[in-house]
């Protein structure tokens, strides 16, 4: 066993390290669906691989550990990994879910959940007063996401835990965007963490997986028993590439958010934009609250330029910065969040929460911050309409 106290280290040699019957330094891709069991009636405590395969083990144990939870789960996509999630709950039931979580959460709730009766409502979880009033028996859980899409939204993860404690329901946070690298929700009482980790996990935009992590034997067979029983597992191959991406995840994090702090400060003296939203701001919403419980604002940043800049052709001048849906990778990314990930809102209530038709999101890569800021520069100055 390697000894080690930092998640730097855990990043490398944590969950299983290594194949004991070789020395490998890496956990093989154990590439099969099933195993031979030498006698009926006993097996090598592998049976078949949506059960159970080396490989997604390894990764589970990695990311249990990270979280510093009981148990982990690998499935096939972050929709997977929510989808499993909230199949521990039951027709009659209600989630509350904070007012600005992924749209794929939404969407699943809204058009899939909800014909079995599973109920939802949508909350300011910013203000936990009026998240305490919105409990009611029927509600089992809530879910929310620190800082939120698109608007870098900072809910008091504490707080939730708290709430959720006091009136019996479960606690969950997505925590795609910060990783348990920048912040350990079950270490401040939250019940159950989950991750697309397509995203910073995984870190080179070349997979799709999804994370659950629970603090909590009875959930964790809860949990065994629902991923087995609907299927949606990782596969191998895929979970020897999320064990890869992320041994470097705090190499990688730390130049994100070196070049995210750098990129947040530019645009906010630019005189081109009207507000930059990033919790690592000394203005922003939720700046105290983040600086508590996260280690810093992470490396997504919204900004809005104001009215006499187009934002069309600002997309279009960008010449390193990659248009595309997604986040998390090494490569800079853009994109337009009221004509892609929020479109499904209509234009009024985007208005009203601040998903104006000027707001470009930025998910900050590990290039060179000076090639990043060069190509802002020039995009935002070939966008002024003169
Ligand atoms: C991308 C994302 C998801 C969905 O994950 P997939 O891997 O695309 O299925 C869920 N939550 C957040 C916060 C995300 O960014």
């Amino acid at each position: 066993m390697a000894e080690y106290s930092k998640i730097e280290s855990a990043l490398i040699h944590g969950g299983i390290y290594g194949d004991a019957a070789t020395g490998a330094v890496n956990v093989p891709i154990y590439q099969t669906s099933t195993y031979e069991q030498p006698e009926l009636g006993r097996n090598s405590g592998w049976e078949y691989s949506r059960t159970g395969n080396p490989t997604r083990a390894a990764l589970e144990a990695l990311i249990a550990e990270l979280e510093g939870g009981t148990a982990g789960f690998a499935f096939g996509s972050g929709m997977a990994a929510i989808t499993a999630v909230l199949s521990l709950f039951q027709a009659g039931d209600r989630v509350i879910i904070s007012s600005n979580v992924y749209g794929g959460t939404f969407r699943v709730l809204d058009k899939v959940f909800r014909n079995f009766g599973l109920g939802y409502e949508i909350v300011d979880t910013t203000d936990l007063q009026l998240l305490e009033a919105r409990i009611t028996p029927e509600v089992k859980a809530i879910l929310v996401e620190s800082p939120a899409n698109p608007l870098l939204t900072v809910t008091d993860l504490a707080g939730v835990a708290r709430i959720a404690k006091a009136h019996g329901v479960l606690s969950i946070v997505d925590n795609t965007f910060m990783t348990p690298y920048l912040q350990r929700p079950i270490a401040l009482g939250i019940d159950i963490v989950l991750h697309s980790a397509t995203k910073y996990l995984g870190g080179h935009s070349d997979l799709i997986a999804g994370l659950v992590v629970v603090n909590d034997d009875a959930l964790a067979e809860r949990m065994a028993f629902i991923q087995n029983a609907t299927g949606g597992v990782l596969g191998p191959f895929d979970s020897f590439l999320l064990i890869r991406g992320i041994k470097t995840l705090g190499v990688r994090l730390d130049r994100h958010v070196a070049n995210a702090e750098c990129a947040a400060a530019f645009l906010q003296l630019h005189k081109a934009v009207k507000k930059v939203y990033y919790p690592g701001l000394p203005d922003a919403q939720g700046y105290e609250v983040n600086r508590r419980q996260a280690k810093n604002g992470g490396a997504m940043i919204s900004f809005e330029l104001h009215k006499n800049y187009d934002v069309r052709r600002f997309f279009r001048s960008l010449r390193l910065i990659a248009l595309a849906e997604s986040l998390g990778g090494v490569e800079s990314l853009v994109c337009h969040p009221a004509s892609m990930t929020h479109a499904s809102i209509p234009k009024d209530i985007r208005d009203r929460v601040g998903i104006t038709d000027g707001l470009i999101r930025l998910s900050i890569g590990i290039e060179n911050i000076d090639d990043l800021l060069q190509d802002l520069e020039r995009a935002i100055e070939e966008s002024e309409v003169r």
